[in-house]
């Protein structure tokens, strides 16, 4: 008789050895999970050199780990990575399969969904099970006013990416006895189309966002490389931090750490200054603890309007300039 898709799998994701966060979380939230589905949960850890960390994952939650070591795994390969998660799930038949929502979990997901051809909710931000005992998967949608619940009745596993910081994980505890399954990993170097040769840590910001008492953020309405040399301008100028929204990153014009809103940082400084930026739910989201929130934007129209405390319709680009040039005029004059 085949095997029936039961219990939680979960993906850990390491790097340079140590678990991320969220791979801890999503053991937590499997367990409240299991509680009602029944069966085990179960994780998948993927490197080289880490079997000693299957230890921790099981104290965290883990009644099996399934690893894969391999020297070629140094790395996360995706293509490797995909290839043995995937086989892994149609081996083991977890009702449920979690994914952190990172860059490497938004990279793993859909291509391990599209090989098992089952449905992927992306940047889920609560997770239950409904009285059916299908995976009811929350997420913003519409701009993020409305919160959608996303079901995959039909086809298994359930599998959802989950944002850092979203669920729980469970009090470590290192008397949890569980199984460690090696798995039996070969990689021909052929498999590897694309090959990640080299993994570097960033340097922290010297003031992160979260940390700023005031951000002055960009958005799409001035998103080039002049205008957020200006932005850095104007924050050094006010001893702040730069901030912006999803397509200036996707732009490259900030990093990862300087997103703001739902799936990036939520920030509560003295004051926020966004310039070009429209207002949009999983924006503003992040910014609603400001003390105060100032925008300039073009259009009088914009949503971001309806949240300021000081709003200002005007071209950002023309404002920006000579806002430096008079805060350094000041800034003179206070210094003869
Ligand atoms: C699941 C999901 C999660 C998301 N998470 C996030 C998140 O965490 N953070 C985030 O920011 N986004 C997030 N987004 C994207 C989000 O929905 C919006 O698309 C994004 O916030 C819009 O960014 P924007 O305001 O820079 O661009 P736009 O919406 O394009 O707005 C640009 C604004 O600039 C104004 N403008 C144009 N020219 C000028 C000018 N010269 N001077 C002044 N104003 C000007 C325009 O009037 C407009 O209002 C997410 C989306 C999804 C689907």
């Amino acid at each position: 008789m085949p095997k029936e898709w039961k219990g939680i799998m979960t993906f850990t994701e390491q790097r340079f050895g140590q678990i991320e966060e969220v791979s801890l979380e999503l053991l937590g939230g499997a367990r409240t999970l299991a509680e009602k589905t029944g069966g085990d949960v179960s994780t998948f850890l993927i490197g080289h050199n880490i079997k000693n960390l299957a230890k921790e994952l099981i104290a965290y939650g883990a009644d099996k780990v399934f690893v894969a070591d391999h020297p070629s795994l140094t790395y996360y390969q995706s293509d490797a990575c995909t290839k043995i998660f995937t086989n892994l799930i149609h081996e083991q038949k977890p009702d449920i399969v979690l994914i952190g929502a990172t860059s490497i979990g938004m990279d793993l997901a859909p291509r391990v969904a599209a090989k098992l051809q089952t449905g992927l909710s992306a940047h889920v931000v609560k997770l239950e099970i409904g009285p059916d005992g299908i995976l009811r998967q929350i997420v913003p949608g519409f701009g993020g006013n409305v919160m959608a619940v996303v079901t995959c009745p039909e086809k298994r596993p359930q599998m959802a990416t989950v944002r850092p910081g979203i669920l729980k994980k469970i009090a470590k505890d290192e008397s949890r006895q569980g199984e460690i399954i090696e798995l039996d990993v070969k990689i021909s170097e052929e498999e590897l189309k694309a090959k990640t040769l080299e993994m570097k840590i960033e340097p922290p910001p010297e003031l992160p966002i979260e940390k700023a008492e005031i951000v002055i953020a960009g958005g799409w309405g001035i998103c080039d490389k002049e205008c957020f040399n200006m932005l850095k301008e104007l924050a050094k100028l006010l001893g702040g931090a730069v901030g912006g929204t999803r397509p200036v990153l996707d732009e490259d014009l900030i990093k990862e750490d300087q997103m703001i809103g739902q799936s990036g940082k939520i920030i509560a400084p003295k004051v926020y200054i966004g310039f070009g930026i429209s207002g949009e739910m999983h924006h503003v989201v992040g910014i609603l603890d400001s003390d105060t929130i100032i925008a300039i934007n073009i259009d009088s129209k914009a949503p971001i309007f309806d949240f300021v405390d000081y709003g200002v319709i005007g071209d950002a680009k023309e404002i920006l300039p000579r806002l430096i040039k008079k805060l350094k005029e000041k800034l003179e004059r206070k210094q003869c």
